[in-house]
Order: structure tokens, then sequence, then C-alpha cells
């Protein structure tokens, strides 16, 4: 008889063994329905093979229900998933997931059913209805998502749809995307451009794994370079993934895609629509997809045919992802590089120390663009020092950063003001005895949100309107904003500058793909003088009228003893800087600073960023710290503060003492109260040879954790 041993979708549940019932085929790969208890389940089968009758009791494995009719998961990415899970200590089941994300709308037909509004009234308007209808104005969706979207339950618009006010649209999930063409519109590359895209291209053409580092100044045309090797790929017939870090803002990149080959990429994100989603994953599997850009899940995805991959802005913190499987996206892309035996290219200005020391160590090869394309000269830098010249009282930004943006506004360029805080204030008391609104679900003081009129947290999204008095003390009308967020360095320069047109570019303006669209159209038709964002605002933007960058608080990301405080601040001033200049006119850069001889920010005055990287190298080799040595976090959290103190203590107590592996703690995580939960943290610093995955494992299996204690393991965790 045929037995399977399939992967499913629950993390707590092992692989587990189904009978192949006769006439039906799997094979490794395969994603099979089957029976688990009461309910049908979606699973992808690991491994298939007959079985002598004698060797199961046959009646004991229930039988499968249906095979599903998308093609079996290839070898290269089953390894991958392996690969995935092993390397960092997630379920087997958990990656899977990810690979199948969008699961249950694989089930069925390639056609599926949206709605959207008719014009048409109900015949009884109730204020619920009125709502939704207003709340539903060109959208068009599942009824699951529009109820979403509404904020209303999916009856009120089942009732919506019996009466006609919403109508059914059928999308088949199968039509193809136009085709890409690699000659439609073929750049003439400068000869550092020529000679890197080259290398990359004869790596293609090769069909072998290379890691590439392509580390280039900004504006010194890396994505002109790499799209030279996308479009031969293209005329191979194979597929290739770019990786982006902000999908908000790809829209630009999209424009330039489809200006290069004729018709936009095929686009995968977390929220993508239903029909959407099942569209690019079909033709991703069926190899119809020829380019996929894409956020990080989008690794994951079933390429048939996979001939390239590209990391843009590979240093981006974004490409880590710290919840579920807590992979890296920069690392995971390499791995799915080598499995496929094709190049990988990793672009970024500023690179990410890791990718460095790779290259130095002749892992990777590292490509170089020294100069700006077309002759455009790198910004020149200066630090402000604050505690010599000194903004006004209550302001924040300094006389010299002014009287440069009111040059720029009288010569009709313009301004960006960087400061990486969203909202008005991260952090509001009371006048009169000084409470401090806290959330109550997070260790984190709420943030004032004057345009949308709320305070927020930061990490859990709860929200409350500014209450009208203190909750503490009683008094009225008492709240005091303490500090600047970008919404009050706004308010700032439109008392400073009063007929300058100001832009805040933050998560909380450009909500939407379409929000960027017009945010840059607006830029770019000059009806913006001064752009203040966080660090939406660091990447990607080409704004040739943009000619000065102001850093309001370049100490703001150094302050708290993260490991990679002093790289994040590097790269993201550096990128910043970037922004400046990058058309004919030339650029400045001014950084306000309390520590002008910090040796980030001397670095970056003087355009120095090998002595940056050398500092930082050493410094990090001196602390084991990676990539020198290995970091690992097991987080153990809980709804009652006692409860997790007490696992921690008890899986502490159970450490294993081994010579390449020191373990730290527990201790409270930074975050010691996070969405409800209380955290304690162990931390294991290892030497790079250790094997830790094996360490934690056998070091947590035989821990007995009460029901409501959770652990999470991070390897190479970001920020500690
Ligand atoms: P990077 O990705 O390194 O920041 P880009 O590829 O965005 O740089 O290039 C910077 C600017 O120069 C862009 O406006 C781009 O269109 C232009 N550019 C770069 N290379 C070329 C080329 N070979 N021909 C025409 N324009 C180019
Ligand atoms: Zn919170």
């Amino acid at each position: 008889m045929n037995r399977a041993r399939l992967v499913i979708f629950n993390a707590a549940l092992g692989p587990l063994d189904y009978r192949v019932p006769d006439g039906m085929h799997v094979e490794p790969g395969s994603v099979v329905v089957a029976p688990l208890g009461p309910r049908q389940i979606v699973g992808i089968v690991w491994e298939a093979e007959r079985l002598p009758a004698s060797e199961v009791p046959e009646a004991k494995l229930r039988p499968l229900i249906d095979v599903l009719p998308v093609p079996p998961l290839r070898a290269e990415l089953r390894r991958l998933i392996e690969w995935t899970a092993d390397y960092y200590c997630a379920p087997l089941a958990a990656v899977a997931r990810m690979v199948l994300s969008s699961g249950g709308a694989l089930r069925g037909p390639a056609t599926m059913t949206e709605y959207r509004l008719s014009g048409g009234l109900p015949e009884r308007l109730t204020p619920q209805r009125l709502a939704a209808i207003e709340a539903l104005e060109g959208e068009q969706a599942t009824i699951r998502e529009l109820a979403g979207i509404a904020g209303v339950s999916e009856g009120v618009l089942r009732g919506l749809v019996n009466q006609g006010v919403l109508e059914p649209v059928l999308v088949d999930c199968d039509r193809p995307y136009p085709s890409a063409r690699a000659d439609f519109s073929v750049p003439v590359l400068n000869s550092a451009q020529e000679e890197v895209s080259k290398i990359i291209i004869s790596a293609v053409e090769a069909r072998q794994f290379a890691p590439f580092l392509l580390d280039g100044v900004t504006g010194s045309g890396k994505t002109e370079v790499y799209l030279e090797a996308v479009a031969r790929t293209l005329e191979m017939g194979r597929q290739t993934l770019v990786l982006l870090p902000e999908i908000a803002l790809t829209e630009a990149f999209l424009r330039r895609f489809e200006d290069r080959f004729g018709t936009p990429p095929v686009v995968w994100h977390s929220s993508l629509k239903s029909t959407e989603r099942r569209r690019a994953w079909r033709a991703i599997a069926a190899g119809e997809a020829q380019v996929v850009v894409g956020a990080r899940s989008a690794l994951f995805l079933p390429y048939k045919n996979l001939g390239l991959i590209v990391v843009d802005e590979a240093h981006e913190v974004s490409f880590k992802q710290d919840d579920g499987v807590r992979y890296n996206a920069r690392d995971v892309a390499v791995m799915r590089a080598r499995f496929e035996s094709i190049p990988v290219v990793l672009a970024s200005a500023t690179p990410a120390l890791e990718s460095l020391q790779m290259a130095e160590s002749g892992v990777y090869q590292r490509l170089v663009l020294e100069d700006r394309y077309g002759g455009a000269r790198l910004p020149t830098i200066d630090t402000i020092d604050l505690t010599e010249e000194k903004p006004e009282r209550g302001r924040w930004l300094a006389p010299r950063l002014v009287a440069q943006m009111e040059e720029r506004l009288a010569r009709g360029e313009q301004s960006l003001l960087f400061l990486n805080r969203r909202g008005y204030a991260p952090l509001t008391l009371c006048r009169n005895c000084g409470f401090r609104f806290q959330c109550p679900n997070c260790t984190a003081w709420l943030v004032e949100h004057r345009l949308s009129r709320r305070l927020a947290c930061h990490h859990c999204g709860h929200e409350t309107p500014p209450p009208p008095a203190c909750p503490e003390c009683g008094e009225p009308d008492c709240l005091v904003a303490c500090g600047p967020g970008v919404e009050r360095i706004a308010d700032e320069v439109a008392e400073i500058l009063p007929e300058a047109r100001v832009a805040v570019v933050t998560s909380d303006t450009i909500t939407s793909p379409e929000k960027a669209v017009e945010f840059v159209a607006r830029t770019e038709a000059g009806a913006i003088d001064v752009i203040v964002g966080t660090q939406l605002v660091t990447k990607g933007f080409h704004f040739p009228e943009l000619t000065l960058v102001g850093v309001v608080d370049a100490d703001l990301g150094l302050e708290g003893g993260d490991l990679r405080a002093a790289e994040r601040t590097y790269q993201q001033i550096a990128q910043v800087a970037g922004r400046a200049g990058r058309g004919a006119k030339p650029g400045e850069v001014l950084i306000q600073t309390r520590h002008p001889t910090a040796l980030v920010i001397a670095a970056l005055a003087a355009g120095d960023r090998d002595a940056f990287y050398q500092a930082e190298t050493d410094a990090r080799r001196h602390a084991g710290a990676p990539p020198f040595g290995r970091w690992a976090a097991i987080i153990v959290s809980s709804e009652d503060e006692a409860e997790a103190r007490e696992a921690a203590n008890r899986i502490g107590d159970t450490r294993p003492h081994l010579e390449d592996v020191a373990i730290l703690g527990p201790a409270p995580a930074p975050l010691a109260l996070l969405r409800g939960r209380y955290r304690y943290r162990l931390l294991l610093n290892a030497r790079r040879s250790a094997q830790v995955q094996d360490v934690i494992r056998e070091w947590l299996a035989p821990q007995r954790l009460a029901p409501g204690v959770r652990v999470t393991i991070d390897i190479d965790p970001y920020s500690f």
C-alpha cells in the first residue's frame, strides 16, 4: 500500500502519516487535503512511499481526500523550508504555512466572486448600512474583505447583496499577466555600470550559485545595473524575484520597471486581496509570472523556474521578521539562491556589516560603483553642535538649519527634515502632577498624534483620545507634550516659514500605495517645499529639486545600547543624506547632534565610510557579536508576570554549561510588557562555530510549560 507523510498546518503536530487511496497519485511536494479529527486540512506530502502491507496496520491510517490542482512543491523549495525551520528553530509546519499562505484560496475553481457597489440603495437605509456603503465606495473585494474595510459584520453585507446594493463580479484568477519585454527600452550604461552588470549577467547565464554584494553610493545606478540582469534572465525564459523592504513605496519602482520592460511586475505582499494573491501564486507556480517584486514573504513562493534573486536596500532592518517564524529575509534569500543554483544580488549603499564581512572573507563577490550616475555629486555634509548652536526656546531647529531652509524656499528648491519619530510628541505628561501616559499593554509611553487626535502605543496599536482631564489628579486641560515628533517639527516649520508648503511623510500619512504615488507626484510637480518624514523618506526617492537635508536629531538612534544602534544610525543618515542633490544642483546635509565627535557622526561628516565600518568591526569582534560571534534569544512570556518569571527561572536553572556558548539571564526583556504579555529573556552568545540551534533544541525539548507560557526563539536577533 502507499503511505504519505504530511506536513500539516498545525505547528503543534509533527508530520502525520496517511494512506494514499488506490488511483490517487501523490509525490513529495504534492499539496493535498486530508482528514484530521472531524475536519479537513491542507498538507504538503513530505515523503511518499510504497510500504509492504505487513508493515503498517492499514486500518489505522486514514486515507487522503484529494490532491489540489497545483504543481507539487519542488525539491529546492522543500529544502529551503527544511533549512529555514532548522536554522530558526521553527516548526516545519509554520514555515510550510508561509509557503501556502494562500492555502484556503488554492482550493476550488480558478474563478472567485468579488462584490462592489451597484449604485442602488437598500429599502431601509439604517445608519450602519449607510456607513458601510460610504466606506465601500470604489472598493471591490470578497465579502469577508469588504466587511473588514467597512468595519461591519459579513451578515450586514450579505443583506446588501440580497437587496442588490452589492453586485457580484466574477474574477478569473488564471487570466494571464502581460508579457515583459527585455528589449522594451534599453538604457546605455556608463562604463562602471557596464563592467558590473556584465559580471552579474555571466553568472545568470552560468546558472550557478553566485552571491554578489552590489555596493554603490546612493544614486550610482545600482537599480539600472540589476535591471539589466533581470532583462537577461527574462530572455532566458526564467523568473526573477526582486525583494524590496517597504512595500508602500514601491510604486515609483513599479513605474520604473514598466518604463524598462513595458509592463509592471507581479507584486506580492501581505495586504494583497485574496484574488490577487491567488492569481499571483498560480502564475508564479506555473512559471508565467516573469518578474515578482515583493516583500520578504515572496521568498517562500513556489517559483517554477527561478533564475535570479535581487535584494534591494539589503541592509534594511525590515527584512528581519519579528513574529511567527523569525527569519532574516536577506539570509534566506542567499540560501534560496544556493538551493536553486542561481545568482543573488544584495544591493545597498550602506551594506550590513555582516554582508561586508562576507565579501571580505571571499564568500560574496563585492561589486563597487563609486560615483553617482551622470556626474551628480554626493552632498556635502556638515554637523550642527546643538550644545553650541541652540534652537530658540521651545523649538528644535537650529538657526543655521532654518537659514538654509529659507534660502531653499527663496530659490524654489526643496528641503527634507528627517526625524525617526512618528506623531507629535513621544511623551505626554500632566503639567500639574507629572502623570505620564503609559500603554496598559506594553512597557511604553503613549505617543501623541495631533493630526488624528489620539494617544497611541507604537507597539500594540492601543489608542485612546486625549482625555479632557488628568486621570491621576483630575486637572483639566493639563497635557504637555515632551520632545518632538515629525508632526511637531512640521508645526515648527509652518511657524518659521509660513509660506512653505509642508508634507508630513510617515506610515500614518502614507497609508496606501495610492497615497505614496500622490506624494511623489506632488513633490515632483514642485507643490511641496518641505518634507518632514521618518525612515520612510530615507530610501528610494529621487527628487532633483531636493537640495537640503536636515537631520533633526542624529543622537536619537544611539540611545538604548542596542548592538546595531551605531550601524543603523550610520545607515539611516547616509541614506537620507543620499536624497540630497541627486540632480544637477548640489546637495547639502546638516546633521543636528549633541555629540559631533562621536565616531558615527564624525565619519558621516567626513564622508569616511571605511573609518566607521572599521571601528564598528573592531568593536563587534571584541564583543563576540555578529558576524564574529552569534547571538540568540529565548523569550519566555505569559499574561501573568509571576508565571513568566518562574518559567524563565526554571528554564534558566536547567541551562547547559558549555565552553563555546555563554548563557545570560533570565532578565526582563527590553520591552518587559508587550501586548499584554510579560517577557523574560535569556541570551546566548556563542562562537561562530557553535551549533547554537542544537543547544537550544536539546535544552528546551524536555521543558514542561504551563499552558499560558510561550517560548519564542530568536536566532540572530536584531534588537536587544
Ligand atoms: P541607485 O539605485 O544606486 O540609488 P539608480 O539606479 O536609482 O541608483 O540611479 C540614479 C539615477 O540615475 C536614476 O534617476 C536613474 O534613472 C539614473 N540612471 C542611472 N543609470 C542610468 C543610465 N545608464 N542611463 C540613464 N539614467 C541612469
Ligand atoms: Zn502597547
